[in-house]
């Protein structure tokens, strides 16, 4: 205390706790690196089609004001131009009706320049998410939801168009090599965003792993999570999964990503639904932000491209 000498108990448990951090510290699953890879991929794809004279192209229709999806979107289009894919960007103001937006996307439908519709979530309240996505051409439905494209989905066929974040964590787990035949996945929330969807593929013949799906009337999540091989925790609820529920050697995907005050900063940090002490007893661990976030622009990229290249065929 107040400048003694550490004693040499101090500083062999100081050691020792510093080497068992070295030795049980997660491997990071960094979506940020391989989805960079991937539109590498796809910037060649993309020139490709265009000596074709097929021109991928991803339109995004924004209604209202919301700050956090100006930001999305932002970050679609930015991609969009790492990788050639040209992007529109159409910006309805918050009033507009849910006709006028169906009306919208009936004409993109019938676009063919167009090979991608993206109406960006949330909506204001007047517009019902559910029939703005069942009125999107399935074939333009880069996001993955219609239900024609969850369908083939639960038929066993993956080769559709995959909703984004759930297929950027299937790429994320195959690229660090993990297993997930006959392993215990806990998914937590069932969104037809991210949990259903990802719950779906996890359980797909050829990926075999046991899912358990929880949600906010599940009980004993904790438990459940401490026997589990693989969680995947998707509620919105910041640092929700406690390192405790963490079994040792076990896989972290943290999809969640919320807004918070860093009390030692005064400003907001970015947190995920799993406490970042988890990376101490975890194998792999995905950061936030970095992690799934990145994954989810890289599918939404190769929708639009995969797309544009069944138009020229
Ligand atoms: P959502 O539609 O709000 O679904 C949340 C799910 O969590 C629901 O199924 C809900 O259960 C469940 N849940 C809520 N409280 C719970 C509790 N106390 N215990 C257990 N389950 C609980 O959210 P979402 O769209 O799936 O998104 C989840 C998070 O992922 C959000 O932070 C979102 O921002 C983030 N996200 C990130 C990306 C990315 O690219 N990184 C993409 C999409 C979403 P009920 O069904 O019973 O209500």
């Amino acid at each position: 205390v107040g400048g003694s000498t550490p004693s040499w108990g101090s500083i062999v448990r100081l050691k020792a706790w510093a080497l068992a951090r070295m030795f049980v510290s997660a491997v990071l699953l960094d979506g940020k690196g391989l989805s960079r890879d991937i539109e590498d991929e796809l910037k060649i794809r993309v020139e490709e089609l265009n000596k074709g004279g097929i021109k991928p192209h991803l339109a995004v229709i924004l209604v209202g004001d919301d700050p956090a999806s100006q930001v999305y979107v932002r970050n679609k289009e930015n991609a969009c131009k790492r990788t050639g894919i040209k992007s529109t960007k159409i910006i309805l103001p918050s009033s507009t009706s849910e006709k006028e937006v169906l009306d919208l996307i009936g004409k993109m439908n019938e676009d063919e320049d167009i090979h991608g519709i993206l109406v960006q979530s949330p909506t204001p309240k007047q517009i019902n998410e559910l029939k703005i996505t069942n009125k999107i051409d399935p074939s333009k439905d880069v996001d993955g939801f219609h239900p024609q494209n969850l369908g083939k989905l639960v038929q066993g066929d993956t080769n559709g168009l995959l909703p984004c974040t759930p297929a950027g964590i299937m790429r994320l787990l195959k690229n660090a090599k993990i297993n997930l035949e006959g392993k215990k996945v806990t998914v937590i929330g069932r969104s037809r965003i991210v949990g259903m969807p990802l719950s779906l593929m996890l359980a797909q013949k050829g990926v075999d792993a046991t899912v358990t799906i929880t949600h906010s009337r599940s009980k004993n999540i904790e438990q459940i999570c401490q026997s589990s091989d693989v969680i995947i925790a998707a509620v919105g609820r910041p640092e929700f999964v406690k390192k405790e529920w963490v079994k040792n050697s076990s896989v972290v995907v943290d999809v969640g990503i919320s807004r918070i005050l860093d009390k030692s900063t005064g400003k907001n940090k970015l947190v995920g639904d799993v406490e970042e002490a988890a990376m101490e007893v975890a194998s792999h661990m995905t950061p936030v932000p970095g992690g799934v976030g990145p994954m989810t622009i890289a599918m939404l990229l190769t929708n639009t491209v995969v797309s544009a290249a069944k138009k020229g065929n």
